[in-house]
């Protein structure tokens, strides 16, 4: 168990220096309709990005990957923020340019080559290239050759580098891509990440287990390949200490009536997803060979479900954290909770074994080590006091050894799922924010801030960016506050919410 303590100090460390060494990003600037989701679409590969005539139309994500002459980038369509009202759309565009000034490594903004310069244009170029970023001008649409040299108009912009391309017709992509990764700073995806990928139970001997190295980029790709830019699927991890039931709670999840169970290799060398399909949807419970693991000794069984937690938390987007209804909350149970909700996960509570906590014994009367059969409404709320920071994850009672509420389970999953995605316009958030009372927060003046606007800049975790007359961390019940009346407004059930601040000056 040494070997895992180790292991696991090691995992956070990398774990931090992965956060900070988290791959370049490229955002795509422009106006309504130039075509930003059509160029994203083409560089992600994503299908799911919604692209219309529609004004106003939401698109479900603005965050995706991309590889080019393997190396990998972030990308993000600011687009995607836009409200419906035209009135807002000029000084949303600033909001979100500044955005990509802030976080971007570099910026392309993107115009319609076949309309004429508007103002708003103008005016997106100059702020773009005051902000010392690396930029570059897309003029789209350039679909054939004889449109080409209109493309040169467009240098009255002032920008350096102008490239025609025709995000439809996938041309002058790839020189796009070239001059785009030449500015993008070098991240050695290739540095090994130590990661548990202990073979199989023979393998476990008294050395413990065999842990090996897998390189990080094997991992990237892999989500790329499999992951959530290409099918609807949501990747499950279970978590939960020893003999919660987790092995118990997979089988009864996987063995479903419903279910069509196919396995997939992993994410890491030797793990393996089992993948359940129904009703159009597709569940991926990550590395379920690590799920069945048992450890040798309590100890050791405690230290890797520790883990193997933050491990497949790695991987997934939902996670069931798994209780012992028999014994509640331990410590374990919260410190294993507690990751869930910094990985920015979303989490379910599963109580299991509920089975023991109602059957009735020979006298009619039963008792579970001689307590009176237990009432759920009450249960529920032992757990959420000792879960406090979960209180947004949904709770089920299941008994995973009969089979019992196990549908429950994929309805709640595919509903968080889908919350986590969810994504408020800058107009909807307007309209919230004119409604909060924020004089009820119970925060102390001095540490009061006052919001300008605020904007959703990212799904899975949701997370929202706050314009605001202070520079300063939110006061926690401030935050507190704000988190509380969004969720009555918009819910986001089972996903924490981010805030990140900016002082606008
Ligand atoms: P966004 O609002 O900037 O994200 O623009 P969209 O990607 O939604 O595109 C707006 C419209 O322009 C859609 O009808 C696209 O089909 C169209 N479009 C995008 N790229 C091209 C292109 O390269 N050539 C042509 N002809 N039309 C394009
Ligand atoms: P894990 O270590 O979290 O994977 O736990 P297991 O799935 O191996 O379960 C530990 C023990 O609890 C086993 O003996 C299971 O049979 C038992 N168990 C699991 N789920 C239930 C349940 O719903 N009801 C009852 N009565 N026992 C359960």
């Amino acid at each position: 168990w040494r070997e895992v303590e180790l292991l696991a100090s090691q995992m956070a460390t990398e774990t931090e220096r992965a956060e900070s060494r988290t791959l370049p990003l490229i955002a795509i600037c422009g106006r309504p309709n130039v075509g930003k989701s059509t160029l994203f679409n083409r560089l992600t590969g994503s299908r799911r990005s919604i692209v219309g005539d529609e004004p106003g139309i939401t698109r479900d994500r603005i965050y995706g990957e991309i590889e080019w002459m393997n190396r990998d980038a972030r990308i993000v369509d600011t687009g995607g923020v836009i409200p419906d009202d035209e009135a807002l759309i000029p000084a949303e565009i600033f909001r979100q340019a500044q955005v990509a000034l802030d976080e971007a490594d570099a910026i392309v903004m993107v115009v319609d080559g076949r309309t004429e310069l508007a103002s708003p244009d103008m005016e997106l170029a100059r702020l773009l290239l005051r902000g010392g970023k690396p930029v570059f001008l897309a003029v789209n649409k350039m679909d054939t050759e004889a449109l080409l040299p209109s493309a040169e108009n467009f240098r009255r912009l002032g920008f350096r580098n102008v490239l025609p391309i025709s995000a439809e017709h996938n041309s002058g992509i790839g020189d796009l891509l070239d001059a785009v990764f030449a500015v993008l700073p070098e991240v050695d995806i290739e540095e090994p990440v130590v990661m548990l990928t202990a073979t199989d139970e023979a393998d476990e001997d008294e050395d413990g287990p065999d842990y090996s190295i897998a390189p990080a980029a094997k991992r990237v790709r892999h989500l790329r390949s499999h992951g959530e830019y290409e099918s609807r699927e949501t990747k499950i991890a279970i978590i939960g200490r020893p003999n919660v039931g987790k092995s118990t709670l997979l089988n009864a999840l996987t063995g479903t009536k419903r279910a069509i169970v196919s396995p997939i290799a992993g994410t890491t060398r030797d793990a393996v997803d089992e993948v359940v399909e129904r009703d159009g949807h597709a569940f991926r419970f990550v590395d379920t060979a690590g799920i069945r693991r048992k450890g040798k000794t309590k100890l050791m069984a405690e230290k890797l479900s520790v883990v193997m937690a933050r491990k497949h938390l790695e991987a997934a987007d939902v996670s069931l954290l798994v209780i012992d209804a028999t014994e509640g909350v331990a410590a374990l149970d919260a410190n294993i909770g507690g990751y869930a909700h910094e990985s920015g996960r979303s989490v379910i509570i599963v109580v299991n074994k509920w089975d023991l906590m109602t059957k009735t014994g020979p006298d009619g009367n039963r008792l579970f080590d001689g307590k009176q059969p237990a009432n759920q409404k009450v249960y529920e709320q032992q757990v959420r006091d000792a879960l406090k920071y979960l209180d947004y994850a949904p709770l089920l009672f299941v008994s995973a050894a009969d089979g019992k509420n196990i549908e429950q389970v994929f309805k709640k999953v595919e509903l968080v799922a889908r919350e986590r995605r969810k994504r408020i316009t800058t107009g909807q958030m307007n309209r919230f924010l004119e409604r909060v009372d924020f004089q009820r927060a119970s925060v102390p003046m001095s540490k009061r801030v006052r919001i300008y606007y605020m904007t959703q800049a990212a799904v899975a975790p949701p997370t929202f960016v706050l314009f605001t007359d202070k520079d300063v961390k939110l006061h926690f019940s401030f935050e507190r506050f704000l988190e509380n009346q969004i969720r009555e407004s918009f819910g986001f059930i089972g996903s924490p919410i981010w805030f990140k601040v900016r002082a606008r000056n």
